[in-house]
């Protein structure tokens, strides 16, 4: 498998993920087995009312870290933070809470450093209730992980920076950290499955994981540590990007996001020509991604 399939099949999978399971987003999973039987098709509609293939704000903002990045590698944050205002001054029809209180007020204030940005992150966490872990940065992160895969170091320091933009509660920074370290260890070589069981290992107390849970005891409620742990199982539990993808967007509740993260993961072990082409094919964005994915790759494959 070559590096270029790994990177290009795990951003075009997080945006598979989210327009796939978009049509069955805040669905419980009965409601989903009594409309579809299986939902396996990139349909659109749901809850947004989308076109088939069109993307929400997981790929969105996918797309802004990915640009954000592009603009200067060597220090990408502020230009993300950039990125992320621009798409939240268009009104987009799917932002998450927390970051629709962080980017209103930083758009307000017309906030511009990184450090004016995490000052309006804890304000947002504060007056959210502290409920600052969701996941709308693990969603978005992939793009760290593809462009500093080669620098473990970096690409953690990257993926905490670009997640405290918005989410100030540790547990959403510590998901995006052993996020982006499994598909880092997936890009470097690493095969799926034990590289999903040394994420299970790292898990912390407060932040515990398990692969290996029955359908029924995953969560899909939008905090971070049921995304991640979600992502996992669907990735940990089958043998093929589709079936990795199935089972995720099936489980309901948070579904885009459970398919973008469960797609990035899928899509960097299996690679894109693995993504079912009746997928490919109807997703919206996909000449965008390609474009930003081969930009991506000649960071670091001259
Ligand atoms: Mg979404």
């Amino acid at each position: 498998m070559t590096i270029w399939s790994k990177i290009a099949g795990s951003l075009l999978g997080v945006a598979v993920g989210d327009a796939l399971g978009a049509t069955v987003e805040f669905m419980t999973r009965g409601e989903i087995s009594r409309q579809f039987g299986i939902h396996t098709e990139m349909i659109g509609e749901g809850y947004w009312q989308l076109a088939p293939g069109e993307v929400t704000d997981d790929t969105d903002m996918t797309m802004a870290v990915a640009k954000g990045i592009l603009m200067d590698p060597g220090n990408p944050v502020r230009h993300i933070a950039r990125f992320f205002a621009d798409w939240a001054a268009t009104d987009p029809k799917d932002i998450g809470n927390i970051c629709r209180r962080v980017l209103t007020e930083g758009i307000r204030r017309g906030t511009d450093s990184e450090a004016e940005w995490l000052e309006v992150a804890e304000l947002a966490h504060l007056q959210s209730g502290g409920r600052s872990g969701g996941n709308g940065s693990l969603m978005r992160t992939i793009p760290i992980v593809l462009a500093y895969y080669t620098n473990r170091d970096t690409m953690l320091h990257m993926a905490l920076r670009q997640s405290r933009l918005t989410h100030y509660d540790p547990a959403a920074g510590e998901c995006v950290v052993l996020y982006c370290d499994l598909v880092g260890r997936i890009i470097n070589g690493k095969s799926l499955k034990p590289a999903v069981q040394e994420t299970v290992r790292e898990g912390s107390e407060d932040v515990p994981f398990k692969c290996n849970l029955l359908t029924e005891q995953i969560q899909t409620t939008g905090y971070a540590v049921h995304t991640l742990e979600a992502a996992i199982n669907c990735a940990y539990q089958t043998d093929s990007f589709e079936e990795a993808l199935t089972m995720a967007v099936n489980l309901g509740g948070d579904a885009d996001t459970i398919g973008a993260v469960t797609g990035g993961i899928a899509g960097a072990y299996y690679g894109l020509e693995q993504i079912p082409s009746r997928w490919l094919e109807k997703l919206a964005v996909k000449k965008e991604l390609l474009d930003l994915a081969e930009r991506i790759y000649r960071l670091n494959n001259k």
